[in-house]
């Protein structure tokens, strides 16, 4: 699907830094990823992989003594890590949006929703006419499933779901070409979730913007995305079409995650499926590859040199020695053989 694809997105050899009271902590490392015009592209892993900051740093939002240490950016074919402090606040107002688990951080709460709406109307087109604004966000709103009567409410008023549906129609207003949701979902019951995840592959149809969405639920990421990209202590180790991923999962750690989600195939006393280990300590990660003390199929290379990101088949590309060569790889397996 994403050959014929625009590329909206590039990151390359991005790594943002933490600065603790332990030391320094990457808490992103060296991370490269394209994210195509249109796609929903789901971004998982366990808490602490790194998911969430990967997703503030594409809007350069990550704040001191916390720093973006090195990497592009490429937003539309501009590195926004060039962008002036008045140049970031249009792109994060007028490009992109985000998106987080409780909108009530993001909304408002003395502001109702009409005011919200017309006031980031405003905010960027400031000669545009109440009345005119009022139109736009009352077209928007019933595109988006929202009553009318809503643009009164304030709110704690409204349903976990409708707020979240405000904050997508915020971004939406300004065209926001992209919207990182940051486990928006979270926060909802399951029929309420999955409304929205409904919602939002109908928005992407309807509006054409792209979604970023970040999610420790590797099951809601099946229903919604497009493609799939597997966070394990701030490396992405795995990506392709949700599709080659669920089907044909090829780093141990996304066979391990997919083993652990529940499924109705599953008998009552089946016990749930649970990885060896706990993520790494970031302040000191392990040598070579960051999974092999937890890896049932680790190799001697594998503690020693850390892979590449590469094509383990067309379009799905795996950080893992599994897939690749190297001389260390082939003299250790004529030893095993002596
Ligand atoms: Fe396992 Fe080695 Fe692949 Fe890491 S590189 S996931 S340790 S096989």
């Amino acid at each position: 699907m994403e050959s014929e694809k625009e590329i909206l997105l590039q990151v390359r050899n991005l790594t943002v830094t933490y600065h603790t009271r332990l030391g320094l902590i990457n808490a992103v490392d060296n991370v490269s990823l394209d994210i195509y015009r249109g796609e929903i592209l789901g971004l998982v892993g366990e808490s602490g992989c790194g998911k969430s900051t990967l997703g503030k740093a594409l809007m350069r939002m990550i704040t001191p003594p916390n720093e973006i240490k090195s990497g592009q950016i490429i937003f539309e074919g501009e590195d926004i890590m060039k962008y002036n402090q008045r140049q970031m606040r249009d792109f994060r107002g007028r490009m992109t949006s985000m998106i987080f688990q409780d909108p009530m951080t993001s909304l408002n709460p003395v502001q109702r929703v009409d005011e919200h709406m017309v006031e980031a109307i405003q905010v960027h087109e400031q000669k545009m006419q109440m009345e005119k604004a009022l139109e736009r966000v009352r077209t928007l709103i019933g595109r988006l499933g929202i009553q009318e009567r809503r643009l009164n409410s304030y709110p704690h008023q409204l349903s976990g779901g409708m707020r979240q549906r405000v904050m997508i129609g915020l971004g939406l207003l300004l065209n926001a070409h992209l919207i990182v949701a940051d486990e928006a979902t979270t926060s909802l019951d399951v029929i309420v979730e999955a409304k929205l995840v409904d919602q939002l592959r109908e928005i992407r149809e309807e509006f054409g913007v792209t979604l970023l969405m970040i999610t420790h639920n590797i099951a809601l990421v099946a229903e919604a995305a497009d493609r799939l990209a597997v966070m394990y202590a701030g490396k992405i180790v795995e990506i392709g079409s949700v599709f080659d991923v669920f089907d044909n999962p090829k780093h141990p750690y996304t066979r391990g995650l997919l083993k652990s989600v529940p499924s109705i195939r599953m008998d009552e006393n089946e016990e749930l499926y649970k990885m060896p280990g706990e993520p790494p300590n970031l302040t000191f990660p392990p040598t070579g590859c960051r999974f092999h003390p937890r890896c049932p199929v680790a190799m001697p290379i594998c503690s020693k040199l850390e892979p590449a990101l590469q094509e383990a088949a067309p379009k799905h590309l795996v950080h893992c020695w599994l897939y690749q060569d190297h001389p260390l790889k082939q003299e250790q397996a004529v030893l095993s053989e002596k």
